[in-house]
């Protein structure tokens, strides 16, 4: 039987994508040869590489504003590098908001002064600082989109003159916002894309070229751009396989399609967590994940035969990151309303029997 996956990344995929992606394995479009044994270089696999990238620009509304799409190889955390890399020439502003916006700061402290403009560090990253100053002569300004740990999402984006960097791996294509306020926005593939293997970067060319410091053809987000997003062998499975996710998501209506069930999806989950007694929400309300509800239960002593009673319903990787605690059930494109109406029955259902 197959599980209702809550897995927090790498995470679920549409059942279709994935049969298409197996398929392509053992014969690519009957080709006689599988997708993972042909040249890069190929008619075949160009025309892939090409589809994706586009239609990242046309779901994200890019098209025509001077961005160009890249699947890169690293993860999300070699973007954390590559971000101060291409634009840090003195200081940039961070916010922080969780475990990944702190790496992200580490790594460009590497290079140069980083600020953090506000940390929500002392409440252990449960909720989203605001109302902050972003200083007009930084290099750019970088954020977190959505913390999958914590389970907090930006509702809003702050208003600023200098470039903005968006960290978007788990909330990408999920919802409806002007992409164009970003100059950059990166997402690992495996939370809301695709398998792990490739990140999405999506820049604005146009804030390219401006640091006075070398950078190394691997970094350089030109060297990227003029290759075609072919500077070296890309990760061809999973450049697909993101391909056709974002086929999939086209064919739901695009962003605003699916942006629709996920608000059912959260709002099913959320107020299963505000009404039942037996569970209290980890994030600040306002603040809270579309993607990521993050929870625990008010009794621990519940804990093993909820344990249990999930593990019978089929439901799959609920367990809260160790930093955090409790449960964290992520709710991304991919996951069927179905999937979430089972685990707030198993919910309701310790509420009855306890
Ligand atoms: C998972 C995640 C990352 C790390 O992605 P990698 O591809 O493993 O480097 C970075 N940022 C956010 C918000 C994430 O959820």
């Amino acid at each position: 039987m197959k599980k209702h996956n809550f897995s927090a990344g790498p995470s679920i995929l549409p059942q279709e994508v994935l049969l298409k992606a197996s398929e392509s394995i053992m014969d690519y479009n009957n080709s006689g040869l599988s997708l993972i044994e042909i040249s890069h270089r190929s008619k075949d696999f160009v025309d892939i590489m090409e589809k994706a990238r586009a239609l990242a620009i046309e779901l994200l509304g890019l098209e025509g504003k001077g961005y160009k799409a890249l699947f890169l190889q690293g993860g999300a955390s070699n973007q954390f590098l590559m971000v101060a890399m291409n634009l840090l020439e003195k200081r940039a502003g961070y916010l922080n908001t969780g475990a990944w916006s702190t790496k992200a700061i580490k790594e460009a402290k590497m290079l140069d002064d980083i600020y953090e403009v506000a940390s929500s560090a002392n409440a252990n990253f449960n909720y989203i600082p605001k109302g902050f100053d972003i200083p007009s002569d930084y290099d750019y300004f970088h954020c977190t989109s959505n913390n999958t740990i914590f389970g907090t999402q930006m509702k809003s984006f702050p208003k600023t003159d200098i470039p903005m960097v968006c960290d978007m791996s788990s909330d990408i294509f999920s919802r409806t916002i002007d992409y164009s306020q970003f100059d950059i926005l990166y997402a690992g593939a495996q939370k809301n894309m695709g398998p792990a293997g490739t990140t999405l970067v999506v820049v604005k060319e146009d804030i390219l070229g401006k640091v006075s410091r070398k950078i190394p053809s691997i970094m350089d987000y030109k060297k990227h751009i003029a290759a075609g997003s072919m500077f070296n062998t890309p990760p061809v499975f999973a450049v697909y396989t993101s391909m056709l996710t974002l086929e999939w998501l086209k064919g739901k209506g695009g962003i605003a399609g699916i942006e629709e069930e996920n608000e059912k999806k959260a709002s099913l989950m959320y107020s299963e967590i505000d009404l039942n007694p037996l569970f209290t929400g980890f994030a600040a309300k306002e603040d809270r994940s579309n993607m990521n509800a993050t929870f625990n239960l008010t009794n621990e002593n519940l804990k093993e035969t909820f344990d249990t009673m999930l593990k019978e319903a089929g439901i799959s990787a609920v367990n809260g990151h160790r930093s955090v605690g409790g449960y964290r059930a992520s709710m991304y494109n991919a996951l069927p309303l179905d999937s979430v109406k089972a685990l707030v029955e198993v919910m309701s259902e310790l509420e009855s029997k306890a």
